[in-house]
Protein backbone atom coordinates (compact mmCIF):
# COMPACT_ATOMS: atom_id res chain seq x y z
CA UNK A 1 0.00 0.00 0.00
CA UNK A 2 1.44 3.48 -1.00
CA UNK A 3 1.09 6.43 1.54
CA UNK A 4 1.73 10.26 0.40
CA UNK A 5 4.37 11.50 2.06
CA UNK A 6 3.92 15.05 4.07
CA UNK A 7 5.48 17.45 1.87
CA UNK A 8 8.44 19.45 3.54
CA UNK A 9 7.95 22.92 1.97
CA UNK A 10 7.50 26.22 4.28
CA UNK A 11 5.06 28.12 4.11
CA UNK A 12 6.71 31.30 2.11
CA UNK A 13 3.39 34.27 3.30
CA UNK A 14 4.46 35.32 6.32
CA UNK A 15 5.27 38.48 6.64
CA UNK A 16 8.47 39.44 9.09
CA UNK A 17 8.49 42.56 8.22
CA UNK A 18 6.95 45.26 10.33
CA UNK A 19 6.31 47.72 8.17
CA UNK A 20 4.94 45.90 6.15
CA UNK A 21 1.40 46.98 7.31
CA UNK A 22 2.37 50.36 6.82
CA UNK A 23 1.12 52.45 3.73
CA UNK A 24 4.31 54.55 2.04
CA UNK A 25 1.76 56.74 -0.52
CA UNK A 26 0.50 59.72 0.86
CA UNK A 27 -1.82 62.33 -1.30
CA UNK A 28 -0.78 65.31 -0.17
CA UNK A 29 -3.19 68.36 -0.61
CA UNK A 30 -2.29 72.07 -0.54
CA UNK A 31 -4.37 74.07 1.41
CA UNK A 32 -3.79 76.83 -0.60
CA UNK A 33 -5.01 75.74 -4.24
CA UNK A 34 -5.79 72.02 -3.74
CA UNK A 35 -3.53 70.21 -5.86
CA UNK A 36 -3.31 66.89 -5.03
CA UNK A 37 -0.34 64.79 -5.38
CA UNK A 38 0.32 61.58 -4.14
CA UNK A 39 4.28 60.96 -2.90
CA UNK A 40 6.27 58.12 -1.78
CA UNK A 41 7.13 58.60 2.15
CA UNK A 42 10.49 57.67 3.69
CA UNK A 43 10.01 55.08 6.11
CA UNK A 44 11.80 56.62 8.92
CA UNK A 45 11.86 59.77 8.66
CA UNK A 46 9.66 62.74 8.77
CA UNK A 47 9.07 65.81 6.32
CA UNK A 48 9.00 68.81 7.47
CA UNK A 49 8.79 71.09 3.82
CA UNK A 50 6.98 70.23 1.23
CA UNK A 51 6.75 72.57 -1.65
CA UNK A 52 3.72 72.47 -3.84
CA UNK A 53 4.06 71.52 -7.33
CA UNK A 54 1.42 73.56 -8.71
CA UNK A 55 1.60 76.55 -6.67
CA UNK A 56 4.90 76.54 -4.91
CA UNK A 57 3.80 77.33 -1.35
CA UNK A 58 5.98 75.50 0.93
CA UNK A 59 3.96 73.54 3.34
CA UNK A 60 4.76 72.83 6.75
CA UNK A 61 3.28 70.50 9.27
CA UNK A 62 0.52 72.28 11.69
CA UNK A 63 1.38 72.77 15.34
CA UNK A 64 0.95 68.91 16.94
CA UNK A 65 1.93 67.17 13.96
CA UNK A 66 4.83 65.77 13.12
CA UNK A 67 5.47 66.08 9.28
CA UNK A 68 3.28 67.30 6.34
CA UNK A 69 1.87 64.26 5.77
CA UNK A 70 0.34 63.76 9.10
CA UNK A 71 -1.27 67.76 8.09
CA UNK A 72 -1.94 67.45 4.50
CA UNK A 73 -1.80 63.92 3.40
CA UNK A 74 -4.54 61.18 2.98
CA UNK A 75 -2.16 58.95 4.97
CA UNK A 76 -0.23 59.85 8.44
CA UNK A 77 3.73 59.09 8.06
CA UNK A 78 5.08 55.71 8.54
CA UNK A 79 6.22 56.40 12.21
CA UNK A 80 2.86 57.23 13.55
CA UNK A 81 1.17 54.66 11.78
CA UNK A 82 3.44 52.17 13.02
CA UNK A 83 2.63 53.29 16.99
CA UNK A 84 5.72 54.80 17.23
CA UNK A 85 5.16 58.53 16.68
CA UNK A 86 8.12 60.97 15.11
CA UNK A 87 10.70 62.02 17.75
CA UNK A 88 10.76 65.45 14.93
ZN1 LIG B 1 -0.64 74.53 -4.08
Amino acid sequence: MLRHMNTTGTDECADGNPLGRVTLESTLTCPVCGHLKTEIMPADACVWFYACEACHTVLRPKPGDCCVFCSYGSVPCPPVQAGAGCRG
